[in-house]
């Protein structure tokens, strides 16, 4: 297993990358979004030679916000374009996969057209990603608006897709994670770490929210899986940050 973190997007992507190798993380799962880190925020080869000096590792990361599911085709078309803008960055960082979220729909459409709008949307990058070398993961929201059931029917849009599991957005959508895994765990390509109190998405230390996290490492350990993990633990002090690392890394060995 391998635990990174994610760039603030606010700050330089190449000063976050630095911080992440000097601390001991794996990789850097890199978003690509402002209001500091969109592709022309980005000096590409800096952000190479820092990952060619260090072994820092790249995990694809995109804007939460794009409207892969907006009623309106030209939209989708937008947000599908300018994931497919960060290919040629990921692959030339050397990034094995690439993260999009699924969305909502204004309340007035179907819930079934706005899967397959989602569906649609991931099923076009899986097409655009290949010949980078690149797999989307798609990420569930942190709602209870989507279902396992839900969730399955997106990735059923194109077997390319894989499945990126967030431990904390699963917690306030009351998601089971024994389910999650039996249904998804083959497609599972990464998992996003933070703590919460069930009710929002509140990205904190592990141990500080109401997530049973000995039980959740334990789970995932057994499911297989036994990849990358990204710390989203986005408090000002990061040593809360690093003392998450250690505390998944304890959690991990404890388990045979
Ligand atoms: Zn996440």
């Amino acid at each position: 297993m391998r635990i990174g973190m994610m760039n603030d997007p606010r700050k330089n992507a190449c000063d976050e990358a630095r911080w992440a190798a000097a601390n001991g993380l794996d990789f850097l799962d890199l978003t690509i979004e402002g209001p500091a880190a969109e592709p022309d925020q980005i000096d590409q080869n800096e952000l190479g030679a820092i990952c060619a000096a260090t072994g820092l590792g790249i995990v694809g990361h995109t804007a939460w916000y794009l409207p892969f599911a907006s009623p309106v085709a030209a939209m989708r078309q937008a947000a599908v374009a300018s994931v497919a803008e960060t290919f040629e960055l990921f692959a030339q960082l050397k990034a094995r996969v690439v993260n999009v979220h699924m969305v909502s729909c204004p309340h007035l459409f179907r819930h079934a057209d706005c899967l397959r709008w989602n569906g649609e949307s991931f099923a076009q990058l899986a097409e655009l990603a290949a010949p980078y070398g690149l797999r989307i993961m798609v990420e569930h929201p942190p709602s209870t608006r989507f279902s396992l059931d839900d969730i399955c029917t997106i990735l059923a849009a194109d077997p390319r897709l894989g499945f990126h599991l967030d431990v904390g957005h699963a917690h306030v959508g009351r998601l089971k994670l024994g389910d999650v895994l039996e249904q998804l765990g083959p497609r599972l390509l990464h998992v996003h770490l933070s703590d919460n109190r069930g009710q929002s998405d509140d990205h904190l230390p592990l141990g500080t929210g109401t997530i049973n996290w000995s039980q959740v490492i334990r789970r995932l350990k057994q499911s297989g899986y036994d990849d990358t993990f990204t710390l989203e633990v986005f408090s000002a002090d990061r040593d809360y940050l690093l003392l998450s690392a250690q505390k998944v890394r304890a959690w991990w060995q404890a388990e045979a």
